[in-house]
């Protein structure tokens, strides 16, 4: 007998509760569902295990809180989810970027558009959103029940009932559960996985969850101690055995161990299978078939001016060298470049930063600019989903109709934000996601 079909042990008595709408996970998406029901005048519950709702978007976009992406044309904001566009825009088509702003707006929070249509409140604090999001709750008259671990949910089909079982042992009914409990990645903010357990005992296809839109950590020693550069306008291109494989422009952000930032994340799916895929494949290098070698070794090169070609570099370098030619090379970078990076590329480039500029040679002058131009960064491999930003993997989207957010195996079950399988780029997407499905939940359970 499947799950779906058992009768569970705890049926209502006349005097318990039936709540039309129970949230189990209070992140973005849940908090959406919870207030668009509640506004509908709905009974609702809100469960969340933490002591306190949103602890994870609390801390989205460094605690600023990237809340959608400036595309209002629903075709092109859904070409940012590959593979999932076709699901999506039955939702999108009902409440997608305009009615997000429109939705934050009307409430007090307006929003700034940033680089790459990234859009923030203008307070740039997460903590807005959270605001804006428990007042909608609180207006809807939403019960919030925090400390509320949920173990189990089991679906009673002669009562009609979703019954949710908590930790504690106790149970609860509801005619419909919007189930939010998001992904796995940062599980110390909550996102554990448990949902896809519950979905996976009523029949549901889970796949298989794991890290996306992560850091990259480096083998590079020099790395520890250039933490916190940021470089703008730069150009990575990876290449594994020496292959040149995709190119990627944008932002990079060096940590203590790799590199992150919005880029890099990007990047980071196309690198996690370069590192784990096709030991032994054969690829074509001329016109002969070659083996990859067993190990795969993946390297980033970093173009620092990829405005420049190599010419036009060593004439800027050249100008400062002459300009400055009683200065030590070391400290007329310092101008050129940010101060930190100094010091490693003078070293990966091997050339004494104490050598006065009017003594620098013309092959050292060579090797700088080659190194300015491609910065190796050797790949050792992705950080794990305590560090990512979202985690891929998630309930097969076929199993949802997307009109309603229900599922299509207990359609009293409704499904949104991180626990649907959808990829998509760093950049307000997820959110976005959180945003439109929370809606539509709340809107038709
Ligand atoms: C560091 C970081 C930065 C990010 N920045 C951005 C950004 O700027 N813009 C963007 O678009 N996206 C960003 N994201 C992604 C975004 O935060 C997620 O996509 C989003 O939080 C998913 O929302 P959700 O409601 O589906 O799930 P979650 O936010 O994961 O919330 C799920 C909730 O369910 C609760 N829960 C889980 N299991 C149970 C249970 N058994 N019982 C009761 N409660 C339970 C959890 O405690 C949690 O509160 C970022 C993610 C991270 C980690």
């Amino acid at each position: 007998m499947s799950a779906k079909t058992k009768v569970p042990a705890v049926t209502p008595t006349a005097k318990e509760v039936v709540w039309d709408v129970v949230v189990i996970g209070g992140g973005p998406a849940g908090m959406m569902a919870a207030g668009r029901a509640g506004e509908r005048r709905k009974r609702v519950l809100l469960l969340e295990k933490n002591s306190k709702v949103g602890k994870k978007l609390l801390i989205t976009g460094g605690g600023r809180c990237n809340v959608t992406n400036n595309k209002p044309d629903v075709r092109t904001m859904l070409a940012k989810y590959t593979k999932s566009d076709q699901f999506l825009f039955s939702a999108f088509s009902q409440f997608a970027v305009a009615e997000t702003i429109r939705f934050f707006s009307d409430r007090g929070m307006e929003m700034n558009e940033e680089p790459e249509g990234r859009m923030f409140p203008v307070t740039n604090k997460a903590e807005t959103v959270w605001n804006v999001l428990t007042e909608y709750m609180k207006a809807g008259r939403v019960k919030v029940q925090t400390k509320a671990n949920v173990s189990g949910i089991t679906f009673n089909k002669f009562l009609h009932r979703v019954i949710i079982t908590l930790t504690d042992g106790s149970t609860i009914s509801a005619r419909s559960c919007i189930l939010a409990t998001g992904g796995t990645s940062h599980p110390e903010t909550g996102s554990t996985g448990e949902g896809f357990g519950w979905l996976e005992s009523l029949g549901h296809e889970v796949i298989k969850n794991d890290a996306a839109l992560v850091p990259i950590a480096l083998k590079d020693s020099w790395i520890h101690s250039v933490a916190g550069v940021v470089l703008k306008d730069i150009k990575l291109t990876i290449f594994k055995n020496d292959i040149k494989q995709q190119v990627y422009k944008g932002k990079l952000l060096f940590t203590h161990v790799g590199i992150s930032g919005p880029t890099v994340l990007n990047m980071s799916r196309e690198v996690g299978e370069l590192l784990t895929s096709s030991e032994g494949d054969e690829y074509l290098k001329g016109n002969a078939v070659s083996k990859v070698p067993k190990k795969s070794d993946v390297t980033i090169m970093l173009d620092m001016f990829p405005m420049f070609d190599h010419g036009v570099l060593r004439e800027k370098l050249q100008t400062v060298l002459t300009t400055e030619s009683n200065k030590k090379i070391k400290n007329s970078l310092s101008s050129f470049l940010p101060p930190l990076l100094v010091a490693p590329l003078l070293e990966l480039a091997q050339v004494d930063g104490e050598t006065f500029n009017h003594s620098v040679r013309s092959f050292e002058r060579t090797a700088l600019v080659s190194i300015l131009k491609a910065v190796p960064l050797h790949v050792s491999k992705l950080l794990g989903k305590n560090k990512a930003v979202v985690s891929s993997g998630g309930v097969t989207l076929r199993e949802v109709n997307f009109k309603t957010m229900q599922s299509r195996i207990v359609p009293e079950i409704y499904l949104v934000g991180d626990v649907l399988n959808i990829n998509r780029p760093s950049g307000g997407y997820s959110l976005q996601l959180c945003w439109t499905t929370g809606y539509i939940a709340g809107n038709s359970c």
